[in-house]
């Protein structure tokens, strides 16, 4: 039995794990190079397409970058479509060690936030994360790649993979799936081929679909992103950049605000002479509706009604406790609307059926497209339990070793 996994992001190198640690030989593929963590920022690939969308093309895909937030999202829709994932999730926080950070690496600018947003009335919450606090110096910079490799990364989980036996293959990019008579057969690249009885594409909301279309598969609808936008103003001295970001968290049904940096805020401050140091900002992450779509050449989403409606009345709030916590309210300003989390391309009980599998035997689909709806915060937790259900399911259900 041979497995082919494409990508080796959240899903795909948690799947390569899980399988090979079985006895199964695995061949993980991804387009991208092994790099070291701290220069993740150089591999960021981005797509302009009203709301802008971010991932990040190397070993370990867009888990380099991520703030290193660890929450179960989807959990009770899941279920109800017969995706029980809570052993997994259990399995899954137990391994990144899933837990909020010490005191010492709570900044100035976060505590600011947290008591302002208290002042006010909100419950606020620490964020659980992947980070070891004993290697985490905090600096900022979760975002460009841990130069400490405090944070989870799927690279320790590709890691584990090859010395269980995993071959990984950098730097070739998966155009199709090869099939015959229904199933699938394996994989091609522009030079090659790498046949295989099974194959999990993990490409990304955004690759995965565009592979699974050449096959005739009705993929890359009701793509979401968690769309956010970063609000910020002027604080002098708080040097909030430096901190870990993300740190807190105040939640309602549809919107998360939490402290957040954006250098894009600098910018957007010039006319103050605005310096990093001085800003003070906080994210307003909304669930957004799956109104965006993925095609062979081109990535569309914009935001609904709805959508803006939600963002701003969260930008109010992040704009109320901003100004509690001291920033002065004539400086405050919003970057555009960004999306970190997309997903939902090839969604369960539309392109897979709840065991990840699509109409074509032996083709299954390990990453976030398989979202049902937008998670309106962290996906990887959710991501990585589903990927070792998937190998689970097939170890237990379709290999007979
Ligand atoms: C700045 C930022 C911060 C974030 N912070 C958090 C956070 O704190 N917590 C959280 O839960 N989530 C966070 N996220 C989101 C999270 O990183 C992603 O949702 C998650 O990594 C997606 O996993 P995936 O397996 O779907 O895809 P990815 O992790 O993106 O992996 C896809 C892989 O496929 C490869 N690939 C693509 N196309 C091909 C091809 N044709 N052939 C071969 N290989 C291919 C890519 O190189 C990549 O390695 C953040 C995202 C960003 C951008």
């Amino acid at each position: 039995m041979k497995i082919v996994v494409v990508g080796s992001g959240a899903g795909g190198a948690t799947v390569s794990r899980e399988l090979s640690r079985r006895g199964i030989s695995v061949t993980l593929i991804d387009k991208g190079p092994l790099i070291k963590p701290k220069n993740a920022h150089k591999y960021y690939e981005t797509f302009q397409t009203g709301v802008e969308i971010m991932n990040t093309s190397c070993l370990g895909g867009t888990t380099l970058v991520t703030l290193g937030n660890a929450v179960r999202t989807c959990q009770r829709t899941l279920k109800k479509m017969g995706v029980e994932l809570e052993d997994d999730f259990m399995e899954v926080e137990r391994e990144l060690k899933v837990t909020t950070l010490p005191d010492s690496h709570f900044g100035p600018g976060t505590r600011k936030i947290m008591n302002a947003a208290q002042n006010l009335g909100f419950n606020v919450d620490k964020m659980p994360k992947f980070i070891d606090p004993e290697k985490c110096e905090p600096c900022g910079k979760c975002a460009f790649g841990c130069s400490k490799d405090a944070k989870w990364t799927s690279l320790k989980y590709l890691e584990e993979a090859q010395k269980y036996g995993t071959e990984v293959v950098e730097n070739t990019v998966i155009t199709e799936v090869i099939t015959s008579k229904g199933e699938v057969k394996g994989v091609k690249s522009f030079k090659k081929e790498f046949m295989a009885d099974m194959v999990v594409l993990s490409a990304g909301a955004i690759e995965t679909p565009r592979i699974l279309m050449k096959e005739g598969i009705n993929a890359g609808n009701n793509l979401f992103v968690d769309t956010f936008v970063t609000v910020g103003g002027l604080l002098k001295g708080v040097k909030f950049n430096k901190e870990i970001q993300m740190n807190a968290l105040i939640k309602d049904s549809q919107v998360i605000i939490t402290p957040h940096f954006s250098e894009i805020l600098k910018e957007k401050l010039k006319q103050f002479k605005a310096r990093k140091k001085d800003i003070l900002g906080m994210m307003v992450k909304i669930t957004d509706e799956a109104s965006g779509k993925v095609t062979p050449n081109s990535v569309i989403k914009y935001n609904t009604a709805r959508d803006v409606e939600l963002l701003s009345q969260g930008s109010a709030r992040a704009g109320a406790i901003l100004k509690e916590a001291g920033v002065d309210p004539r400086t405050l300003v919003s970057t555009p609307a960004r999306g970190a989390h997309p997903g939902g391309t090839a969604a369960i009980g539309d392109v897979v059926d709840k065991n990840l599998e699509t109409d074509i035997s032996g083709l299954f689909v390990a990453d976030a497209s398989v979202f049902p709806e937008a998670p309106g915060a962290p996906p990887v937790l959710t991501i990585v339990a589903l990927a070792k259900r998937l190998a689970k399911y097939i170890v237990n259900e379709r290999v007979n070793i």
